[in-house]
């Protein structure tokens, strides 16, 4: 299921929209149009004054859109450190919480590392110093500017202070846990470096289940006085997962540093003719208890791959009469599913993760030949044995 769609392209990178991102969106016009505007230190909304809805909502509308925009900024400016350090940015998404970047590789070096995860709340900070200089600037000049908007002004400036400064909270994986993981990178291996910045990310995460339940801190900072917040135990719980998915992958990755992809890679049962049928494809799945061949043509020249996802759903007779080349799925270029095989297991496993494909095709390094398939599961198996040997 797709659940986010592209929306545009900023400096070669592409911008998506998550679905869950407009239930946020929705909540934010419905916050500025409707917050309290005098009775706690500073204006949350537009509730309290008089004004024709139309243009509350209007209003609102524009700031949650231009607070969305200073979100995007956010990620961009990690992006954009990313990209000088040479790190290739899949895509940026607007979702639920925030942004998130999809990077290439998340660099091994603390020097990068600190420097990116930096980057954000910097932005967020000098975005909400703007907004907030601009607000005073309006008030002390004695401007005469539409009150709603100065307000407005006056929120994005504060609620972007409030992503810098949460941001930086060291709990991993939000930017302050990063720049944490770096710190302590420097200082000892980069797996026990990540082991304990995801241990003080979930105590974090703990915390902010707790304090979610019992009383708000940010809250009180912001209006003096307590209250519950369901938002922060489903923060926690997402950021909770998120830490748990990262340090997994990184003991993952940690283990095939080293290996490379003819390591791992199958060299027996890996390829069958495209004019196969796929009857005699079936039984030679079941006989050889193999789910995923490199389909080629005659002179051995290399056509897509078919796995037994592709055929589990025909009929008996679709079976008889279909061959393999009709059912592999289509690819751009062969380029797209073969690597060389002195290529790392890691970059395997990227490519792999990248593309959702679960098998790749592999090929010699100098004579370019079709040498054999690696698997995920041949992946996860040979992860799980050298974890069982150290
Ligand atoms: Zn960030």
């Amino acid at each position: 299921m797709r659940t986010s769609i592209q929306v545009g392209t900023i400096i070669g990178i592409p911008i998506r929209l998550h679905f869950t991102f407009l239930f946020i969106l929705f909540a934010i016009i419905l916050g500025f149009a409707n917050g309290p505007t005098w009775e706690y230190r500073m204006p949350l909304g537009l509730g309290d004054i008089e004004m024709d809805p139309f243009l509350r909502y209007s209003l609102s509308s524009i700031a949650a859109i231009l607070f969305f925009f200073t979100l995007l900024l956010h990620e961009m400016s990690h992006s954009y450190v990313a990209m000088k350090f040479g790190t290739k940015i899949h895509s940026i998404t607007l979702f639920f919480f925030g942004g998130l970047a999809m990077m290439d590789d998340i660099p091994r070096n603390p020097e990068k590392e600190w420097r990116i995860a930096i980057a954000g709340p910097a932005m967020s900070f000098a975005l909400g110093c703007v907004f907030l200089l601009t607000y005073f600037g309006i008030k002390t000049l004695n401007l005469v500017i539409y009150d709603p908007i100065a307000i407005l002004v006056f929120i994005l400036g504060f609620f972007n202070l409030v992503l810098a400064f949460f941001n930086l909270l060291p709990a991993f994986p939000m930017d302050g846990g990063r720049v944490l993981r770096a710190f302590l990178a420097k200082r000892m291996p980069f797996l026990k470096a990540t082991k304990r910045a995801v241990l003080i990310g979930k105590l974090f995460a703990v915390t902010m289940v707790i304090s979610g339940f019992v009383a708000d801190p940010f809250w009180f900072i912001l209006t003096g006085t307590w209250r519950q917040n369901i938002f922060l135990p489903l923060l926690a719980i997402f950021l909770y997962i998120a830490a748990t998915e990262e340090e997994s992958a990184t003991i993952t990755f940690t283990t095939l540093d080293g290996i490379k992809v003819k390591n791992v890679m199958r060299t027996e049962r890996t390829s069958v003719l495209e004019d196969m049928p796929i009857e005699e494809l079936a039984s030679k799945m079941l006989a050889e208890k193999t789910a995923e061949y490199a389909v080629v043509n005659e002179s051995g020249e290399l056509r897509g791959i078919v796995t037994f996802d592709e055929i589990k759903n025909l009929s008996a007779e679709q079976r008889h009469f279909l061959r393999v080349s009709d059912v592999i799925s289509p690819f751009d270029s062969v380029s797209d599913i073969i690597l060389e095989e002195e290529a790392a297991a890691t970059e395997a496993l990227k490519w792999m993760i990248r593309t959702k494909r679960n098998v790749l095709a592999v090929k010699e390094a100098v004579s370019e030949n079709f040498v054999g398939i690696i698997t995920k599961r041949d992946l996860a198996t040979y992860i799980e044995m050298l974890k069982g040997s150290v």
